[in-house]
């Protein structure tokens, strides 16, 4: 039976470079890229995947792909990239640190017919500039400026720790100041180059704080206010969780949407670096449909610890990441464990 089309998401990283060296970031190192007709291959393979499960199953799926690095702008096909996918039928978005967006560039991305552009923001200037370099944060504005010129308000993402916890208000007011139509919170994972920030990631009763403070900045006239942390619906679910074996809403990993990795390693999610396959040289419907990976992550009965008895589940999951990271500070690569960051299990 068709009715709301089913969103199916992407992330596609086209390049491991970056023109910055952040503190956080889950990147390990360098990698081999794939070159323009790999990547072509790459999104024509999910293409394919995606009109046979509408095919086969009667489905409308909606799919898009989230274009991202590294910095995604140093790759010199961006743009083809970004004009093939939408003549795939994907819908495109852009995941950048801002920094390159000068005025002629978020011209032509407005013509790539790009929806929505994301970029980074650490935190007000001094917390930014000192996790990406100095001047970061200014250029991040500056791109931030010129999109909305264009008339496309960027999405402002925020990795959240300790080190800007304190920073949702007046980042509220940078958002709208710049141009901005969104804000939007994610958990610090501590894998990759973050592994070293650990100690600043939010404890679950600094989590249960955030999310209270970022309520009050919710209804804002110009900046709509969000988080991307499954746990943040949490303590707003109201009425009946379904009681289902079926994630119905939660962490995407493996769920929803899928990571592309510059060298076309694909894994449930960026922040959880479990490769499944690889998409240059194995059919995407093949590695959806058969990695022991997903099915776990799909499936109820092998979630343990405070994750696999939470009547949550089928609309939170925690975030898998966090878990993995979690795990393998203890020397582990359990990712079906306990978010160790919730501080909802309690009211499960
Ligand atoms: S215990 Fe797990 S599923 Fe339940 S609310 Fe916490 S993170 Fe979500
Ligand atoms: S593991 Fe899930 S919740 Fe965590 S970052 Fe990835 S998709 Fe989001």
């Amino acid at each position: 039976m068709r009715g709301t089309p089913l969103d199916f998401f992407v992330q596609l990283h086209v390049t491991e470079r970056c023109n910055l060296a952040c503190r956080h970031c889950y990147q390990s190192g360098p990698v081999a890229e794939m070159s323009h007709q790999e990547v072509c291959r790459a999104i024509t393979n999910v293409k394919t995947a995606v009109e046979g499960w509408a095919r086969d199953y009667d489905m409308d799926i909606s799919p898009s792909l989230h274009v991202t690095g590294g910095e995604p702008l140093l790759r010199d096909d961006l743009f083809p990239i970004l004009s093939f996918a939408r003549q795939c039928g994907f819908s495109a978005s852009l995941m950048t640190n801002g920094t390159l967006v000068g005025a002629e560039t978020a011209r032509r991305i407005r013509m790539a017919e790009v929806g929505d552009v994301q970029v980074s923001l650490d935190g007000l200037e001094s917390t930014h500039d000192r996790m990406r370099g100095r001047g970061a944060y200014r250029q991040a504005l500056e791109g931030i400026r010129h999109l909305a010129g264009e008339g496309m308000p960027a999405s402002i993402n925020v990795t959240v720790s300790r080190l800007n916890m304190g920073q949702a208000g007046d980042l509220v007011a940078v958002a709208a100041h710049s141009g901005a139509g969104t804000l939007a919170f994610s958990r610090l994972v501590p894998s990759g180059r973050g592994r070293s920030l650990a100690p600043q990631a939010l404890t679950s009763r600094e989590v249960a704080a955030f999310h209270q403070d970022l309520k009050r900045h919710r209804g804002h006239a110009r900046v709509t206010v969000t988080t991307r942390d499954p746990l943040a619906s949490i303590p707003d679910v109201e009425g009946a969780i379904p009681d289902t074996e079926v994630p119905v809403a939660g962490c995407a990993a493996g769920m929803f949407g899928v990571t592309i990795t510059a060298d076309g390693t694909v894994m449930p999610c960026r922040r959880m670096d479990l490769g499944i396959g690889n998409i240059r040289t194995q059919s995407f419907r093949d590695l959806w449909a058969d990695s022991p990976v997903l099915w776990k992550l799909r499936t109820r009965a092998e979630y343990h610890g405070r994750c696999g008895t939470c009547r949550f589940w089928p609309v939170c999951r925690g975030c898998r990441a966090v878990a993995l990271a979690a795990a393998r500070a203890d020397g582990s690569e359990d990712f079906l464990g306990s978010d160790p960051q919730c501080p909802y299990f309690r009211l499960s």
